[in-house]
């Protein structure tokens, strides 16, 4: 309710000694697992001369010097030229919940500070803490609700849409940082003025980071690995873990890739790329969400339905899994891209009634979902792909 949002935005306010001073809170604008964000206008904007140094702002930032929180040290937080930009008027204030553990946050706000200034990664001012509540101040960014525009979207929009992501996830992966959780709502997006930011790195991490080495990176061990069953009958897993396995299964439901299914334990940047490419599905094929599993058994018959069931097993054993199913649904060689799209947008079955645009979508769309991460292409590949480069020039 209204007055349960208002008395939320009162307690936050009263929390940070002098924040009236500095923001007044506008209105809630996205509630999460693991935030609320407010709308806020900076009260100080008028008193500056309308930009703000970012490594100045940083070094106001403290750490907080929780006992629990890794030991690399804040002084790891400046050192970048300062990006000089415009002090923004309006800005979004994210407040963490305090349930999330601090090596959460404290994640969360360092791979922010070490992306500021990267191109479409929506930059952070600044962060402060009291007690155990922390909150995180970053510009405000118009968008709109992914759901209200991508019905409507042509081919070449896709491509603009899609530039601006791939933008983000170049710098992002450039720095070695998996994001984990690429989808709709994390990525702003504003239809007028064609521009995007990614925000939301709470479930973002270093690549190699808690990495155990996986058949997929070792061709020679792959056979010798080969020792988990998993057995698909009927939506109920029968999975034989000798050890079981433990991997970083972050992410959001429908968008996780075959690897994070299959329990990878050495993930890289890849993960994004398919997470972008099921973004892709759902706009050219006018579903959303596209993939619809409750869990991880039910996403792999969606993606097992769609690319059948022996390039299913191949995917599988990369990452040293048996995969069984008798699930009738899932054929041996699944269904094209082109026939899903066709399908999905009430059209026959012929090909030739794609557009060449569409088309040119369609072998991008085949190269962000590539089952095998080490084929799939890359943030940098992929802006350089023919679908990307459409309307440039
Ligand atoms: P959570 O971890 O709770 O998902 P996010 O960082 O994804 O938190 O933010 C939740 C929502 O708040 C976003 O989907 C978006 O609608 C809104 N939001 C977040 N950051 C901004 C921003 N900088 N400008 C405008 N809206 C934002
Ligand atoms: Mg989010």
């Amino acid at each position: 309710t209204s007055r349960h949002i208002q008395d939320d935005m009162e307690r936050l306010q009263d929390t940070f000694a002098g924040f009236r001073h500095k923001y007044r809170l506008i209105k809630r604008i996205g509630e999460g697992t693991f935030s609320t964000v407010y709308k806020a206008e900076d009260l100080q904007y008028d008193s500056y001369d309308n930009s703000w140094d970012l490594d100045r702002e940083v070094e106001k930032w403290t750490p907080p010097p929780l006992r629990s929180f890794p030991s690399r040290s804040g002084a790891s937080l400046g050192g970048h030229a300062p990006p000089r930009r415009r002090r923004p008027k309006y800005v979004a204030v994210k407040k963490i919940y305090v349930t999330s553990s601090p090596s959460r946050i404290y994640n969360e706000l360092e791979l922010l500070f070490d992306l500021r200034g990267c191109e479409s990664v929506c930059p952070i001012i600044t962060a402060f803490r009291a007690t155990d509540q922390v909150v995180a101040i970053l510009p405000y960014f118009r968008h709109a609700d992914f759901r209200e525009y991508f019905r409507e979207m042509t081919v070449p929009d896709m491509a603009i849409y899609l530039r601006s992501l791939f933008a983000a996830l170049r710098s992002v992966h450039s720095h070695n940082i998996l994001h984990r959780d690429i989808k709709p709502t994390n990525f702003l997006y504003d239809p007028a003025s064609r521009q995007g930011v990614l925000v939301d790195f709470g479930l973002a991490e270093r690549e190699g980071y808690d990495c155990k080495p996986c058949a997929c990176h070792d061709q020679r061990t792959r056979e010798a690995l080969r020792h988990r069953k998993i057995q698909i009958e009927g939506g109920y897993p029968r999975e034989d873990t000798r050890p079981a396995r433990r991997a970083n299964r972050a992410g959001t439901r429908g968008f996780r890739a075959p690897e994070v299914l299959f329990k990878c334990t050495e993930q890289t940047t890849k993960i994004d790329i398919w997470s972008a490419g099921v973004i892709l599905l759902t706009i050219l094929s006018r579903r959303f969400p596209f993939f619809n599993s409750a869990d991880d058994v039910e996403a792999m018959v969606e993606i097992a339905t769609i690319f059948g069931s022996r390039r299913m097993q191949v995917a599988a054993g990369l990452h040293g899994c048996m995969l069984e199913t008798s699930i009738p649904t899932i054929g041996k060689s699944g269904f094209s891209f082109e026939g899903i799209v066709l399908w999905s947008t009430s059209r026959g079955t012929d090909k030739e009634e794609l557009s060449d645009d569409e088309r040119l979508a369609l072998d991008f769309l085949k190269r962000c979902m590539d089952l095998d991460p080490s084929r799939r292409i890359s943030a940098e590949q992929a802006l350089q792909h023919e679908f990307l480069q459409m309307g440039l020039e």
